[in-house]
């Protein structure tokens, strides 16, 4: 019996308040980590337009992808409140926007 079988019970009972928090938390790294995507982006596409060199877009980008480095990694490592396991990630898929956990499917979207 897999783990996902095992805690089939788990995704239609509704969070804790403590779990909520915990959601909470993780759906605020998402959304930091989203932001930080379409600023970064948005702004390098600006830089590459109002710059005819390509010296300043290549030293941005570079700068830009080894800062996504922090944001990517708090949403990667965020464990599920419930079943404590990575929320993002399983043994076969990994998914930094699954709206549930990929272990439990504790859904995302309890508010
Ligand atoms: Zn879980």
């Amino acid at each position: 019996m897999s783990s996902r079988e095992m805690n089939h019970a788990s995704t239609t009972s509704a969070p804790t308040a403590e779990e909520r928090s915990a959601l909470h938390r993780i759906r605020r790294k998402r959304r930091v980590l989203l932001a930080y995507i379409a600023v970064g982006l948005m702004a390098i596409a600006a830089l590459a337009s109002w710059k005819r060199t390509n010296r300043y877009t290549v030293g941005a980008f570079a700068a830009w992808s080894l800062g996504a480095i922090v944001p990517t990694l708090a949403v990667v490592l965020s464990r599920c409140p419930r079943c404590r396991r990575p929320f993002h990630q399983n043994d076969t898929k990994g998914n930094v926007f699954a709206m549930a956990c990929l272990n439990c499917g504790l859904r995302l979207d309890w508010w």
